[in-house]
């Protein structure tokens, strides 16, 4: 059983991948690396990527592929990722996809599992207004939630068929609760290997 591993973890806003990506990364001792976190923490900060992103994080859009790809390319140089790391909204569709290839290919390394959390439509729908109310979010507006499902539906969805002609995708059922879900998702990467996470 290895401890380390690529990983990444895929689903709509509003399926629970962030709270169930720092539970497995912390599991398995790897660093959680979310692309979300990064473009606000800059934005919190006032840096000039913050503001350079604002608008677009608002709007729900996507951050462009070359600026997102390069961001993420630094923060896996960084020793704490040299061995294993946990994906958390990167690559959202497939150029990011071939960028990430690429970049994982100069070290003869790849993804070991793609953790593919599944919830309905509706579902996430409910989840992310609960929490535009509980977090103030300001990305999370009835306008931009609905655009940010669209774009996930026609960009990020099709990464999925990708990543499943390669074998490495675990789909799992998102609905349950915190416990369960994690359980579901430490028996997939158990079946292949992967750490022990309960
Ligand atoms: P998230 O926290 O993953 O829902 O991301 C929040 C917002 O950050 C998204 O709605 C996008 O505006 C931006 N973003 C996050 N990850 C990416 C990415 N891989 N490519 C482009 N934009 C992104």
């Amino acid at each position: 059983m290895t401890t380390s591993a690529r990983l990444l973890i895929v689903g709509p806003q509003g399926s629970g991948k962030g709270t169930q990506g720092v539970r497995v990364a912390e599991a398995l001792n790897i660093p959680v690396v979310s692309t979300g976190d990064i473009f606000r923490a800059n934005i919190k900060a006032g840096t000039e990527l913050g503001q350079q992103v604002t608008a677009i994080l608002e709007a729900g859009d996507l951050v462009p592929d070359e600026l997102t790809s390069e961001i993420v390319r630094d923060r896996l140089s960084q020793e704490d990722a040299a061995d294993g790391f946990l994906l958390d909204g990167y690559p959202r569709n497939t150029t990011q996809v071939a960028h990430l290839d690429a970049f994982l290919a100069e070290s003869d390394a790849a993804l070991a599992a793609v953790i593919l959390l599944d919830v309905p439509r509706e579902e996430s729908l409910t989840r992310l207004r609960l929490r535009a109310v509980e977090q103030g979010r300001s990305d999370d507006t009835d306008e931009a939630i609905a655009h940010r499902l669209d774009i996930y539906e026609h960009e990020t969805a099709p990464i999925i068929s990708v990543y499943e002609q390669r074998g490495i995708v675990d789909r799992i059922d998102g609905v349950g609760s915190l416990d369960e879900i994690t359980a579901r998702i430490s028996a997939a990467l158990s079946a292949r290997g992967i750490g022990q996470l309960v």
